[in-house]
């Protein structure tokens, strides 16, 4: 028994590399490369070792502006699987996307995947506003889509891709409730969310809280002296204890308003530093999209005066992996 062991390993190393080269790369996960984080940690989540996952914009990059580099394009050029938003959000790699969809996999996935019926129409050159992620029911719906590509793709993977996005897609479902949960929490008049650019729609229609945002959808364009004014008058008017900054947008626009505010005698804090076109750093709670809500939701509940909601069982493998404790 114990000569047969090495007997056999033998045999099915020299099987193995025997085997034509196709099938050799079948094995090898799934290189996926994905434009905003948002997109790269689901495809992580559904994917699991099935995927490697690539985001190729990190913390605190503003996806309406950037542009490829030559190092994006040998990233491209590497990846089996394109995966991008869509709906001009990104905006400047519109040609890159577009010749890479050429030879390679690549999918819009917010318009794959988002009935148009859920969509946000705006009044500037975008059309539909972007931000979907901002709606975890929303974002949920892109899971089963990635699953179904990595299934086409490697098709061994598919039962794994198919189960791990339902056990994600539950994650998100109880996310979605806590957000609700605790935004509700928030006294009615105080339920208004001041941030530099319009990110935050979605996340206001799904969890009821007023947006406003001093700069449009995209970031392209810059705040005038008229916007600061009416959102400061705004501000003073209604009470509001705290607006917010941008992980990816410069803060001077927020700290206009609040200078502002001061001139017409109203206080107003700085409610945190909120997450809304990037995921935070890899490694941290809110390098995750899971983190990325919840620390959102946190700020915004805390610093508008209500009480975040305790967070749901299925989440607490999430909370122990990241260290998040409530
Ligand atoms: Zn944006």
């Amino acid at each position: 028994m114990s000569l047969a062991r090495p007997l056999l390993a033998s045999a099915l190393l020299a099987s193995t590399t025997a085997l034509p080269l196709t099938a050799v790369a079948q094995d090898a996960p799934l290189n996926v490369v994905s434009t905003i984080g948002m997109i790269a940690d689901v495809v992580a989540n559904v994917g699991g070792e099935c995927v490697e996952s690539i985001a190729l914009m990190g913390p605190g990059i503003d996806p309406h502006l950037y542009q490829a580099t030559a190092r994006d394009v040998q990233t491209f050029q590497d990846a089996e699987l394109i995966l991008y938003s869509g709906y001009s959000l990104e905006g400047q790699l519109g040609d890159v996307l577009e010749r890479f969809s050429e030879r390679t996999p690549t999918v819009a996935v917010s318009p794959a995947s988002i009935p148009p019926s859920d969509l946000i129409s705006v009044e500037d050159i975008y059309g539909i506003d972007p931000h979907l992620w901002m709606d975890v029911s929303l974002w949920a719906k892109i899971a089963p889509t990635i699953a179904g590509k990595i299934a086409e793709l490697r098709p061994g993977c598919a039962d794994a891709a198919k189960a791990n996005a339902e056990a994600y897609v539950s994650q998100l479902a109880a996310l979605d409730g806590w957000v609700e949960e605790s935004i509700a929490s928030i006294p009615e008049e105080q339920r208004i969310l001041v941030t530099a650019h319009d990110a935050f729609n979605y996340y206001g229609r799904a969890y009821d809280i007023e947006v406003a945002g001093i700069q449009g959808i995209s970031t392209e364009s810059e705040a005038g002296i008229a916007d600061i004014r009416e959102m400061a008058e705004t501000v003073a008017e209604r009470d509001v204890p705290a607006v917010f900054i941008e992980s990816t947008i410069n803060p001077r626009t927020i700290q206009a308003v609040i200078d502002a505010a001061a001139e017409q005698g109203h206080t107003i804090e700085i409610g945190g530093e909120l997450y809304s076109d990037a995921m935070g750093a890899a490694g941290t709670a809110g390098g995750t999209y899971i983190g990325m809500i919840y620390e959102n939701t946190r700020h915004i509940t805390e610093a508008l005066g209500g009480t975040p909601a305790p967070l749901p069982e299925v989440l607490s493998d999430w909370a122990e992996t990241w260290g998040v404790t409530e």
